[in-house]
């Protein structure tokens, strides 16, 4: 066999790169990891963990609210975006260094550079123009925001990639999409105090998610004081003397201070090399690989975003994990993408696993639906108005937990623990014969006996809701 310098060459250090190249190395093999930006990767720099933060800091704006209801007396807050900024990134430093410091225990050579493709088994890195060999290379370069529309302007647009640096917080914002970054950032710029419009060319936010959680998300919004207009499509952004001006196709004229386009992300495939060594993608770009992530190059593999299975952080680290198992620990790994719980972090949030009412529709034969509506405890002394919503999806044959949804405080955790319940087969009688944990939210989702509404795919409609069984 050729002789190498390394067995491993990994192109990315963000969840899938990292974790690939640590288990990887802890099978004995030798590893490199290149990183052109920061070490950690979107989830960390600019991604999951600092969005987390600012959800965080915007959510303190209704606890004030709220406190009177409970007899507290808050003198009127004020907010610092700059300390919030430079809080974030002390911590998003940590978090890297910590990424360092693992990678490096394990024995794993990082590399600060731009590493690109050269053939199926050399990369070469832009800082020096070095060239390495490696018996299987590993690319893991996640993804990058999208800008669209291409409307004359969009330069002056910002995406995910510079709003968590901004160093000033915007008065004024429109965001350009309604998918989950889009809705997330609306939900924390409102609370922190600016005017945020929504301007998007669906007719609903969260395209994919259940239609009711959709609901939820698009009323909570217009409750925190968000203007979102559908339909939309970005024709052009002008600079003015105090800002920027919009127009949409629709006749939507705005002055803003910034415009955020969150229109999706891409995977990250561009001036990578791939064609050098014969790497097929598919139609958006995306690496092409077997259920073990190897391409259509045996030396080359890929894991995460680049490859546009689910992007999410969980899922590219069991990508990165799986891959390693397979190539260096001998034991084959396929990873399942099915039942993945997933949230988003709005206010209200949205928690999900599993099956949307619509995708259970259009696959089972009889599909049932259980659903609460109501007005959380904390919400009737603190006179909020948001009502939490859940949904149980289940396939009428069989009584098998297919789906279950909830828009409300908390709902990312327990989305994670349900997903154990429905990873495992639950039944909706298993969810009947738990006892509730009282009085929590959450317990509405053992109490949930009457069946709302019953789909059976050869009728025209579905049987009549059970109005008692809804409050809201
Ligand atoms: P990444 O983490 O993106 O890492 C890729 C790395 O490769 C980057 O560091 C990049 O600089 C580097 N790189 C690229 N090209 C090269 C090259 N040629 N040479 C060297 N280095 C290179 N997911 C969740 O699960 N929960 C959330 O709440 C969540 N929130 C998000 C919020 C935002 C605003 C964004 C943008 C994403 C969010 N995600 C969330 C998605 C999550 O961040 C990604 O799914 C995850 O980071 C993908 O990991 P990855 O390893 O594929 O790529």
């Amino acid at each position: 066999m050729a002789d190498f310098d390394v067995d491993l060459f990994v192109i990315g250090a963000g969840s899938g790169g990292v974790r690939a190249a640590r288990i990887a190395a802890g099978y004995g093999a030798k590893v490199a990891i290149a990183e052109e930006f920061r070490i950690g990767g979107t989830c960390v720099i600019r991604g999951c963990v600092p969005k987390k933060l600012m959800v965080y800091a915007s959510r303190f704006r209704d606890d004030f609210d709220d406190a009177a209801g409970f007899g507290w007396s808050v003198p009127a807050p004020t907010f610092d975006w700059p300390k919030l900024v430079r809080a974030k990134e002390k911590e998003i430093s940590r978090l890297s260094a910590i990424y360092r410091v693992n990678l490096e225990k394990a024995g794993v050579q990082i590399i600060e550079s731009r590493a690109e493709i050269l053939d199926p088994h050399r990369v070469r890195l832009k800082a020096d123009g070095r060239e390495i060999t490696a018996r299987v290379i590993l690319v893991a370069t996640g993804g990058t925001p999208v800008l669209e529309p291409p409307a004359p302007g969009r330069e002056y647009a910002i995406t995910s990639n510079e709003v968590f640096d901004l160093p000033v917080m915007p008065k004024r914002l429109l965001i350009i999409g309604a998918g989950y970054i889009a809705v997330e950032f609306a939900s924390i710029f409102a609370r922190l105090g600016t005017k945020v419009v929504i301007a998007t060319r669906g007719e609903n936010v969260l395209r994919g998610f259940d239609e009711d959680m959709r609901c939820g998300v698009r009323d909570a919004l217009i409750h925190a004081g968000v203007d979102i207009h559908f339909n939309q499509l970005l024709r052009r952004i002008e600079k003015t003397a105090d800002g920027l001006r919009t127009q949409s196709t629709e006749g939507l004229q705005l002055d803003v201070d910034q415009v955020m386009i969150a229109t999706g992300r891409r995977p990250n495939t561009a001036g990578l090399g791939l064609e050098n060594a014969g790497v097929k993608l598919d139609g958006v770009g995306a690496i092409k690989v077997d259920a073990f992530s190897q391409s259509n190059i045996p030396s080359i593999y890929a894991v995460g975003d680049v490859t546009n299975r689910l992007a999410l952080t969980p899922i590219a680290i069991r990508e990165g994990h799986a891959f390693a198992d397979t190539v260096f620990g001998g034991k084959p790994t396929a990873v399942v993408h099915t039942n993945v719980p997933t949230a988003v972090f709005t206010t209200p949030e949205v928690g999900t696993v599993g099956l949307s009412e619509r995708e259970a529709r259009a696959i089972y034969d009889i599909v049932d639906i259980y659903e609460a509506c109501f007005r959380p405890l904390k919400a009737t002394l603190s006179g909020r108005g948001d009502k939490v919503r859940m949904k149980i999806v289940v396939d009428g044959a069989t009584d098998v937990v297919i789906g279950v949804h909830m828009f409300g405080d908390d709902a990312g955790e327990m989305a994670q623990l349900l997903a154990i319940a429905i990873r495992l087969g639950a039944k909706k009688a298993d969810f009947d014969d738990t006892i509730a944990v009282h009085p929590t939210s959450a317990e509405e989702f053992v109490t949930m006996r009457t069946r709302t509404a019953r789909y059976e795919r050869a009728t025209a409609g579905p049987e009549a809701p059970d109005a008692a069984a809804l409050e809201g």
